[in-house]
């Protein structure tokens, strides 16, 4: 299993909620026949009410899945590094916003913020502000209380950001739940395991060509749930499946492709860049639907609300999605994304640092977590959206020798601070 998981809440919590949410559900099917895995899946994991995210979000060790920030600080430090990196090769401009999204317990932007704060010195003259969309009461209560030390207040009504707060590193956070109302401006976009958790159609080919999978009720088994298949096509085949396609199944995120067209235009025009790292594929898996729950796997029809449910990117639909705004490179694997930003050197240095064996056998261990290719090193990808002045000069097919190279692209290329 790609995501790796562990356990929060009593099975009878995980149980009172189940009913809850499995209640809502069979009533919404007997009322209005079966729903698309979308709209199932929207419903187990973001209802305001039941949802998973909304009511438990058990991201970390004690939660149903752990998280690469959650599992090493050096993870967050090496993506606070790519930033820089980016934003000395954008030729430092004198403001940007850091935005993430989906982001979790709030590890993440902790441990971006410490590599910003020792970086001050680069960083001076530049006005930075967090600006974090998430949809979890409760995600973003754990998440001022990490970043702000609880010292967030909710927003007047008339204001986009629906909390806000200042870091331990004085820097100020907004809470949004949705990228909308972030504000325009100079943009870094960071997006670490919020793609998976959208919700996807899925499709199976039949000798009667495609149908969409849906979710219904059983009628043999009272307040069970099963697949059908629609009886004919839906509006959602005709406008996912490609004529060329070649599976037999197909998973298709049209919320991560509309996610991804607002970030490109952003990019387009404001500036910026965006890095998303998620499992994924180039547009060749097929069925990887799948819970967690208690660091397990999970039947994800059952007991919906009190499980995460999740499905690898489509990275060749992210980069589609993209439409030529911006540039985009990528997937590599996470192994080697790191590598390249410098994890080895970090490795090194935090050992000699550390006097005691559990420490050291600490950060070997969850070294090898990441890079190992296993256990995370080779399923969790990296992925960008650059502006394309980024990559290919503006004028470079006219002149190509006018202008001094441009710096190579950090993570994706091996780093270089200059
Ligand atoms: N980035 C974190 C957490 C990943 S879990 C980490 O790597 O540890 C997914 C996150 O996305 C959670 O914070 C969840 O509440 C949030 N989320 C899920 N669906 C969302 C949506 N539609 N809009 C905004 N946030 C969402």
């Amino acid at each position: 299993a790609a995501r790796l998981c562990s356990g929060v809440g009593g099975e009878a919590e995980a149980a009172g909620g189940a009913g809850a949410m499995l209640r809502h559900l069979a009533r919404k099917l007997r009322a209005s026949g079966p729903v698309t895995v979308a709209e199932y899946m929207r419903e187990a994991l973001t209802n305001p009410g039941q949802g998973y995210y909304t009511r438990r979000g058990g991201v970390g060790e004690s939660g149903d899945f752990i998280t690469s920030p959650e599992i090493s600080q050096v993870f967050g430090e090496l993506i606070g590094i790519w930033y820089i990196s980016e934003w000395m090769a954008m030729g430092k401009p004198s403001t940007f916003q850091l935005v993430e999204l989906g982001p979790g317990r709030g590890t993440l932007t902790e441990d971006i913020l410490r590599v910003f704060k020792q970086l001050s010195s680069v960083l001076s003259k530049c006005d930075v502000s967090v600006h974090l969309v998430e949809v979890s009461p409760k995600l973003s209560e754990i998440q001022a209380v990490m970043l702000t030390g609880g010292k967030a207040q909710p927003s007047p009504e008339d204001e986009s950001a629906y909390m806000k707060g200042i870091s331990k590193t004085g820097i100020p956070i907004f809470w949004y739940r949705d990228i909308q109302d972030v504000p325009a401006g100079y943009s870094f976009y960071l997006a670490h395991e919020f793609f998976d958790a959208l919700p996807i159609h899925k499709f199976q080919r039949t000798e009667k060509g495609w149908h969409e999978v849906l979710v219904d009720i059983d009628p043999e088994v009272p307040d069970q749930l099963r697949f059908v298949l629609s009886p004919s096509r839906t509006p959602a085949t005709q406008n996912f499946i490609q004529p060329e396609e070649t599976r037999d199944h197909v998973e298709v995120c049209p919320e991560a492709g509309v996610i991804v067209q607002r970030l490109a235009s952003r990019i387009e025009k404001d500036g910026g860049a965006a890095l998303v790292a998620d499992y994924g594929h180039d547009g060749t898996k097929t069925d990887t639907f799948r819970g967690f729950r208690n660091h397990k796997l999970h039947d994800v029809l059952s007991a919906p609300g009190t499980a995460d449910l999740t499905a690898d990117v489509d990275f060749s639909y992210l980069r589609k999605m993209a439409q030529g705004k911006t540039a985009t490179l990528g997937p590599i694997k996470q192994r080697e994304f790191l590598k390249n930003m410098g994890i080895d050197l970090r490795l090194q240095v935090l050992l000699q640092n550390s006097g005691d064996t559990a420490t050291r056998e600490q950060l070997l261990h969850s070294y090898d977590m990441l890079m190992n290719p296993e256990k995370m090193g080779d399923c969790f990808n990296f992925f960008a959206l650059l502006p394309h002045h980024r990559l290919v000069h503006p004028d470079k097919k006219d002149k190509p020798e006018s202008k001094s190279p441009l710096p190579p692209v950090a993570g994706f290329n091996e780093l270089l601070l200059k």
